[in-house]
């Protein structure tokens, strides 16, 4: 049965950048992105305005919001966190996202999308160091284990996201034992590492006014 996907991919081309928020479709031909690489709407393909500096840096903060599908509060939240912390702001914003949980789950390949990977984790199906974890936001920490527990080894979705799973694929800073199905997050991601294309250093430039 067809599906409406049209919601999602709408972000992408609002943004101007894939966000890959569908799984396996964002690397197929299927991609409305690679198809439409306009805007949404009636008069998407005539809007050529040349963005403001608060326009552009707005853009960055709602491209990475929307990657890391963070609601706005949230979202100033961390970035609170990550100002008061040692080091680039920017960055360090960025690595925290990276570890919640729902985006370990989904880079280490125990979801097809963040989307299924919060879900998954709503659902119960993941300990954290031999512990129940149902909250997406949780921050994973350099050493952490992530694993299926037992009772949800069997699931599908979880064994066809894995089989998807490239070899070498693999992020530096995440480890996957595929037969064990277990991850860990090695050390703090580095940005260099993080795949991500967003100038994160807008955001901080949009805040700080
Ligand atoms: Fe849709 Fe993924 Fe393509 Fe974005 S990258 S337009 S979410 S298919």
């Amino acid at each position: 049965m067809a599906r409406y996907t049209g919601a999602v991919c709408k972000t992408c081309r609002r943004e101007g950048a894939k966000l890959f928020l569908k799984g396996e479709r964002c690397y197929g031909a299927k991609c409305s992105f690679e198809r439409k690489e306009y805007a949404p709407g009636q008069h998407g393909q005539n809007r050529r305005r040349k963005r403001s500096e608060y326009g552009t840096q707005l853009r960055e903060k709602q491209k990475i919001r929307r990657t890391y599908g963070i609601l706005e509060t949230q979202f100033h939240n961390y970035y609170e966190k990550a100002a008061s912390q040692k080091g680039i702001t920017g960055e360090n914003l960025l690595s925290m996202l990276e570890r919640r949980l729902d985006n370990v789950i989904y880079r280490i390949g125990f979801a097809s999308s963040l989307r299924a990977a919060r879900q998954l984790v709503r659902h119960r199906h993941f300990l954290v160091n031999g512990k129940l974890v149902d909250i997406p936001s949780f921050i994973v920490t350099p050493g952490d284990i992530v694993q299926v527990k037992d009772k949800s080894r069997k699931l599908k979705v979880i064994h066809d996201s894995l089989r998807r799973v490239k070899e070498g694929r693999q992020i530096s800073y995440l480890e996957l034992d595929k037969a064990r199905l277990m991850g860990r997050l090695s050390e703090f991601p580095a940005r260099v590492d993080i795949p991500v294309d967003v100038n994160e250093q807008a955001v901080v430039e949009l805040y700080s006014k």
